[in-house]
């Protein structure tokens, strides 16, 4: 276990020769194993000459792409530390993440080479922008791939040294700096193997962003140590994922719970042939059972899998095992070896959990992060004392050992006392025939109560057209205990999501408030 990163995902890699590693699902360019190997030390070779040293921070700012594994193992190869950084960030965004994790290099693609370049005069300290394509007065990753210069020597400690140092999402607020070491991401993939068994001829479809821990977790590192093919989108479209899995022949899926809704629901999914597909892993954000069982039959294909997971913990921490043909319906998965879990209690979390009751996850392994980049408290508030790292999300465990995610706990609105998991709302919401998405937040009504409000968005069938606040709100108190009862609908035109696929919620509480100050 004590190899660093690139040497565990590519060090069979010149064996696979000539299997493709990596195709460009937008215009069929690819990349073999033999190339994915010798340009990745190229490229290592290149950046070593070039000045980059042991420790340096190396952003990497690109849309999936072919050419972004080799460039990441390459910048670990050479030393680099790589923080990656969402492809869609504004310059402000950008330049934050550079002053905060100090990067000195940048890889980015032309498209977005402004950004780049505005952000690194914004925070100054960056040393050379490179291109993965070409652009003038920009040196390209295609150059270096002709370095002569001698691989780096670099002398890795796993243990210690920052392989990755991706942010989170940003969903509950400021996304932090999350330093994983090449020996926590290592050891999370040694954990996963057992149970996500993937190898030559499984064709994988990278449609999730490689910059997110998810994303980079199983659909680069996971698939490229094993001898699979990638297929790279650089964002997710329907029709365009759809083709590509029609003509990629992909069988093996790892997305988020939009993707699975869309694939549940869209009227353009009975357009093409998916009969390749042989299974689905949902993970990032919670899925509905229902919905998770209206994707797989409507595809004909196993049931839905989840794993969870979260940039602290490399991210892995529970999958359902492929194995297993009948997983119980919402679950998460089981616990990895070697990690420990406990459920403390909400209201008092130096308690367990009653068994079988919802409380806080807790997890300890050699999967946690070393911390977050200069921020000492936020890490002590995160990792306690005994290595217990406190996840916000609240669980619970069945008889079994199956793992259910309730939701996270500063999510939890609290209605005259009761406990109302927006989760469980928007789940109940997407059953819905003529509601295409929906999210819950907590707001206050005008005795000061906390009262769980849906954002609607409204199907595409005419069917929809009439559809109005009431009725959607009648349809949930139908099927809920009475405190669970949506208090408020408001229809929109889409649900503000990261990346990841994740809810932010935080946006649409930015909204009720801008709507809130704007009637007074
Ligand atoms: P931030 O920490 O910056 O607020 P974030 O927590 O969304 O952002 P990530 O590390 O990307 O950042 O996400 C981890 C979180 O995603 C978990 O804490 C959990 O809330 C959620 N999550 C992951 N997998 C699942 C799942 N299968 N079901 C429900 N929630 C999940
Ligand atoms: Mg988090």
């Amino acid at each position: 276990l004590d190899t660093p990163i690139h040497d565990a995902v590519l060090g069979e890699a010149a064996g696979f020769g000539d299997t493709v590693a990596l195709i460009d699902g937008t215009n069929g360019m690819s990349l073999t194993y033999a190339q994915l190997d010798g340009f990745h030390r190229r490229i290592a070779a290149a950046l070593a000459e070039a000045g980059l040293r042991k420790g340096d921070v190396l952003a990497l700012h690109s849309p999936n792409t072919i050419a972004y594994p080799a460039v990441f193992y390459g910048a670990t190869r050479a030393g680099a530390s790589v923080t990656t950084v969402h492809p869609l960030a504004t310059p402000e965004e950008f330049a934050k993440q550079l002053a905060d994790s100090g990067a000195k290099w940048i890889v980015t693609v032309s498209p977005l080479l402004a950004t780049a370049r505005r952000a690194a005069e914004l925070t100054g300290g960056v040393q050379e922008i490179y291109v993965c394509d070409q652009a003038e007065g920009h040196t390209s990753v295609l150059d270096m791939l002709s370095s002569t210069a001698p691989e780096p020597e670099v002398a890795i400690d796993p243990g210690e040294d920052v392989a990755a140092l991706p942010y989170s999402s940003g969903t509950t607020g400021t996304p932090k700096g999350v330093m994983l070491t090449h020996r926590s991401i290592a050891t999370n993939l040694e954990q996963l193997r057992p149970f996500i068994p993937m190898g030559e001829g499984d064709r994988i479809l990278a449609v999730l962003p490689f910059f997110h821990i998810y994303g980079l977790t199983a659909l680069m590192n996971v698939p490229l140590r094993c001898g699979s093919t990638v297929v790279v989108l650089p964002r997710f479209d329907l029709a365009q994922f759809l083709e590509a899995i029609q003509t990629h022949r992909i069988s093996g899926l790892y997305v988020a719970p939009p993707i699975v809704l869309a694939l549940a629901k869209h009227p353009l999914v009975g357009e093409y042939d998916l009969s390749s597909l042989q299974y689905i892993v949902s993970a990032a954000a919670p899925l509905d059972a229902e919905l998770a069982a209206a994707c797989s039959a409507r595809l004909g294909v196993p049931p839905v899998r989840q794993a969870y997971g979260m940039t602290e913990l490399s991210p892995g921490t529970h999958v359902v095992p492929l194995s297993v043909e009948q997983p119980p319906p919402g679950t998460v998965g089981k616990l990895l070896p070697n990690t420990e879990m406990r459920i403390v209690s909400l209201e008092d979390p130096a308690k367990d959990a009653e068994p079988g009751a919802d409380g806080e996850i807790l997890i300890r392994g050699p999967q946690v992060m070393k911390g977050y980049l200069g921020r000492a408290d936020a890490t002590a508030a995160m990792i306690d004392e005994d290595g217990w790292v406190h996840t916000g999300d609240v669980g619970r465990v069945d008889e079994d050992g199956w793992l259910y995610v309730v939701d996270r706990v500063k999510e939890l609105i609290k209605y005259k006392g009761y406990q109302v998991a927006p989760a469980e709302l928007e789940a109940l919401l997407l059953t819905h025939e003529e509601v295409a998405d929906a999210a819950v937040i907590g707001v206050y009504d005008a005795e000061g109560n906390e009262i769980p409000k849906a954002f609607l968005v409204r199907g595409p069938g005419p069917a929809a057209d009439g559809l109005t606040e009431d009725d959607v709100m009648a349809y949930v108190a139908e099927r809920v205990s009475p405190y669970k009862k949506v208090r408020q609908a408001e229809f929109i035109e889409a649900v503000p999501r990261a990346a990841s696929g994740k809810i932010l919620r935080r946006e649409l509480r930015d909204r009720e408030k801008t709507e809130r100050t704007d009637e007074t």
